[in-house]
């Protein structure tokens, strides 16, 4: 497929060079790293243009992923290995004494996202080009990423993410293709001719421009499209300006500009703001007018617009692309209420991300009606004519149809409306549908079972394992050969040696030199020192209660009281690894966040003690830390209170590289689990049933704190202070309510924890336990999950 000389390259970049201004003789790395990129994305151009022609000229059906979110990471690497160009490019840069891989970190990631909702946004683009459908993904050119985290005394404190100066050499300006979105306004209703009409008054104009990100599919000519849209103010406002009403004038172009200034950075958890809901907006009538547009220019008419494409809603935040596309249908087609919801009930799918309540959007009526007044309108008449559906079918039970009407109570329910007008709705793990199912939507699954279907997801497996982890990745081409570069279900091959224990030191020595090359990039970035002859028992996630860090802090704080009383106990050596962003409102999570600082430095205190157990905290847990992250973890926390976390990607990053699971019966560690037998996981805690069942008992915390003397002294130490610093909230939190049940599965997550220090000490055992998990990771593949979508949802050939 490699169709690109050596000499081509070299002069593409020797004239990128010259273009920035430079030689190659004084060129920084910095310009390396620029150049190199342009290369690459003009390459990644072309072949997006040829694909595209082909795809038109098929007349295939296209997939539009909406999102408002894409946790794409860096670029460079990535392409140039999914292009096969590694080696030539490595040869290039070394005939300029420069190092491939110093390039590589001259990019900054692209933060478009919070965690793992848009990171799988990201990984599902490198599987819709890697398995050859034509996508492209929706989202908002955000001028400032999710911010960038440093630990300052303990405590979190946010930078902004400037990331556009490295980044934009990805990004391929259309300025032809700039759409206009409009806010606020009155809506004008007048009848002529017997016919009803609507006409949008004295709104305000965004411009919306889109700019293109492209990911190369592996060893495929397909390139996935990702479209963000940059807001503009539209062409300057003469008319105030000339009027003498200069501040309007730039007040105008200040509020437009305002809506992709910024990431929201909250992570399953919502915020009303009204200039989240614009940014919304702005993101599903951007992307919508784009769809419709291009499927005119195609064929013509919308009649078949369900037939060549579908949307795909991300969660409930592109919600907004329903009665967009409605709107279009009717106000600027003249299609009857009824064709239009036709067309539109067939287009759109949505996936369900989360049960947690604080997490379902729903949005104050009297805000969404002043934004969006025409929206509100069709909203509405949707609600209307569901609401009459209902009265004929459950006439009798008004109080059913409140909860599931879609305006209600002052409020518009996005959720709501997503799983009416959906033709399929999925989860996004077995678990996880099931609840949806039995709980959350129970009252349309009874209605519509027919829609309800789960999509377990997948991870961009090559750049966590092939990309990330060359040690691992060698072993495996010397045993298995290399069909699993493309197809991750061969990974299974590599069973066959799970007892081998010439595998088994193979194994044990590619940790090492993961383990390795993480200590001395920590050291290098944060002067962080790790023990590479300690166990790595790692959690990088979002920090949040339910995902329970504290959980985990419990444990090594009872583990490191008893040390401080028999600092001779025999203790497998431990280094526990954390990296977490907290939302920068969320109170709790930021004290977890010191906690656990306050934690490694009293530990740190103990020459003693901090040979065998100590605590470390990973600043800024981004996409491009993770690939250094899992080839050196050992262990795999992944600890929510069953029946919180939808599904995880984190975990199947963890297992693909050889680390054991130590969790809950939560989202996909549930698939894992069956995957690799009993015996390669461990697993601790109350079953999503069990949690209900507690709860509908009446749940009362401090019965564990005053029986069990662990539970106690751990709680008592964190209040009475930590390094000079006491956590009462905390405390008080897990004592008086602790909503997401710590306590109740403390001691279950003890012996957890013991077990996992006997399995290591055993290596036969331990590198048993990961080579099967490896070996079963195939499954969890990304390129799987998108072809279950293909199938299952979008109805692709
Ligand atoms: C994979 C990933 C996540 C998701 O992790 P979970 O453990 O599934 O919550 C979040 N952030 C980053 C940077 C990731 O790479």
């Amino acid at each position: 497929m490699n169709t690109y000389s050596t000499d081509y390259l070299k002069n593409q970049i020797e004239e990128n060079i010259a273009m920035l201004h430079e030689t190659t003789d004084t060129a920084s790395n910095q310009t390396f790293y620029k150049a190199a990129a342009k290369t690459v994305n003009d390459i990644l151009i072309e072949r997006s243009k040829h694909f595209q022609a082909q795809a038109a000229s098929k007349g295939v059906k296209q997939v539009n992923y909406l999102s408002m979110e894409f946790l794409m990471g860096r670029s460079l690497k990535n392409s140039l290995y999914n292009l096969g160009l590694v080696d030539q490019f490595e040869k290039i840069m070394k005939d300029y004494d420069v190092n491939l891989t110093d390039l590589y970190e001259c990019e900054p990631d692209a933060g478009l996202g919070n965690g793992g909702l848009g990171r799988l946004a990201a990984c599902y683009l490198d599987g819709f080009a890697t398995q050859g459908y034509n996508a492209y993904g929706y989202s908002i050119l955000y001028e400032f990423g999710i911010f960038q985290q440093k630990i300052v005394d303990g405590w979190q404190t946010e930078l902004p993410d400037n990331w556009l100066p490295g980044g934009r050499v990805w990004l391929h300006a259309k300025p032809e293709l700039a759409v206009d979105v409009h806010f606020g306004g009155y809506i004008d209703e007048f009848w002529d001719n017997g016919y009803h009409f609507t006409s949008h008054k004295n709104y305000t104009t965004v411009k919306a421009v889109p700019y293109d990100m492209y990911v190369s599919g592996y060893n495929s000519p397909a390139v996935a499209i990702l479209r963000l849209w940059k807001a503009e103010s539209p062409a300057f406002d003469m008319e105030s300006f000339n009027r003498g009403d200069y501040t309007h004038a730039l007040s105008q172009s200040m509020t437009a500009e305002a809506i992709s200034k910024v990431l929201y950075p909250n992570d399953n958890h919502t915020q009303g703001k009204m200039l989240r809901l614009r940014q919304q907006y702005f993101l599903c009538a951007a992307s919508v007018a784009d769809i419709t547009n291009r499927h005119m220019r195609e064929y013509g008419t919308l009649d078949n617009f369900a037939e060549k494409n579908t949307i795909h809603i991300n969660d409930t935040h592109p919600t907004l692309a329903i009665p967009e596309l409605m709107r279009i249908l009717l106000d600027e087609c003249g299609y009857g209420w009824d064709h239009a919801w036709k067309i539109v009930t067939k287009t759109f799918n949505y996936t369900n991300h989360t049960v947690m309540k604080e997490a379902l959007e729903v949005w104050n009526e009297d805000i969404f009606k002043e934004i969006l007044p025409r929206i509100y309108q069709i909203v509405a008449e949707i609600n209307r004519r569901f609401v009459e559906e209902m009265n004929q079918q459950f006439a009798w039970d008004t109080m059913r149809i409140e909860r599931m009407a879609i305006v209600s109570n002052h409020q518009v329910r996005m959720a709501n409306l997503c799983v009416y007008t959906s033709n399929k709705v999925n989860g996004v793990s077995k678990l996880h549908s099931e609840i949806i199912k039995q709980n959350v939507f129970h009252e349309f699954y009874d209605l519509y079972p027919a829609k309800f279907t789960n999509v377990t997801n997948g991870i961009a497996y090559r750049r966590w394992l092939l990309q990330s982890n060359p040690w691992l990745t060698n072993l495996l081409k010397s045993t298995i050969g290399d069909g699993f570069l493309q197809d991750a279900s061969q990974l299974k091959k590599f069973e066959k040696y799970a007892t081998d224990k010439k595998v088994h030191k193979q194994l044990a020595e590619a940790k090492l030199s993961a383990k390795k090359a993480l200590a001395s990039y920590m050291k290098k970035t944060q002067g962080i020192e790790m023990n590479v002859n300690s166990m790595f028992d790692v959690q990088v996630k979002r920090m949040h209660e339910y995902k329970r860090q504290h959980l985990n802090a419990l444990n090594i704080i009872t583990d490191y009281l008893y040390l401080k009383e028999n600092p001779n106990a025999d203790f497998v050596p431990k280094t526990y690894i954390f990296g977490a962003k907290a939302a920068p409102g969320y109170y709790m999570a930021k004290q977890i966040i010191k906690l656990l600082c306050c934690l490694a430095e009293e530990i740190k205190k103990d020459p003693v003690i901090s040979k065998k157990l100590s605590v470390v905290y990973l600043e800024n847990y981004s996409v491009t830390l993770s690939e250094y992250i899992m080839p050196a973890s050992e262990v795999s926390e992944q600890i929510s209170l069953a029946g919180t976390e939808a599904s995880g990607t984190g975990n199947m990053k963890f297992m693909l590289n050889g680390a054991v699971t130590l969790g809950t019966m939560d989202g996909a560690n549930v698939e894992i689990c069956e995957r690799v037998g009993n015996d390669n996981i461990v697993i601790f805690g109350m079953d999503a049933e069990q949690v209900e069942t507690t709860k509908e008992m009446g749940y009362a915390p401090i019965e564990y704190y005053n029986n069990n003397p662990d539970i106690k002294r751990a709680i008592d130490f964190i209040e009475s202070g930590v390094a000079g610093s006491t956590f009462p909230d905390i405390a008080n939190s897990l004592k008086w309510n602790d909503p997401y049940m710590v306590l109740a599965d403390f001691d279950s997550y003890r012996k957890a924890q013991a077990k996992i220090s006997e399995l290591y000490q055993k290596p036969d055992v331990w590198y048993t336990m990961a080579a099967m998990n490896i070996a079963n990771a195939g499954y969890f593949s990304a390129d799987r999950s998108v072809k279950d979508y293909a199938t299952g949802i979008w109805e692709l050939e």
